[in-house]
């Protein structure tokens, strides 16, 4: 077993020998970056020639389905998580947990807020004490009060 620090460069020049996917250098070379960064992060690392191979198709295969950008996001947070070279598995999973965080945010989104332009960003607006809008170069006191935007906003959420 050779341990992959050894590898290190000759992953990087027999990229085509070692990756079947000519079609995509592209990816699989940022794939065999990331990979080779990975491993300087986890100087113990102790994966043989071939199983750096497996798990470089495997990588590649992830970036595809996933992209590349969730495949680095995930290897980049589980460098903070595992002790050890994360495994395909691990990273499997951190895509999933980065999938559905994705999606939490994306409804999170879609549900929000947003002000009719009359109002203020959390919406409200002015009136004076008969409950017209607050003329802005009067004296006259000035309350705030929810706008009709918010109070549909907050009826549709019910
Ligand atoms: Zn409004």
């Amino acid at each position: 077993m050779e341990p992959i620090g050894k590898l290190a460069l000759p992953l990087q020049s027999r990229n085509e020998a070692v990756l079947p996917f000519k079609k995509r250098p592209r990816s699989s070379e940022q794939v065999s970056e990331l990979m080779l960064g990975t491993v300087g992060c986890f100087p113990h690392a102790d994966l043989s020639e071939i199983t750096a191979s497996e798990w470089m198709t495997i990588w590649v295969s992830l970036a595809e389905k996933y992209g590349f950008a969730r495949l680095k996001a995930a290897v980049n947070r589980l460098k903070f998580k595992l002790d050890f070279f994360p495994k395909p598995a691990e990273i499997q999973r951190e895509i999933d947990v980065l999938i559905f965080e994705e999606r939490d945010a994306a409804k999170a989104n879609a549900t929000k807020f947003v002000s009719c332009g009359k109002c203020s960003a959390d919406g409200f607006i002015c009136v004076n004490g008969n409950g017209d809008l607050w003329d802005g170069s009067s004296n006259e006191e000035r309350f705030a009060r929810e706008c009709k935007c918010k109070a549909d906003w907050r009826a549709e959420r019910q």
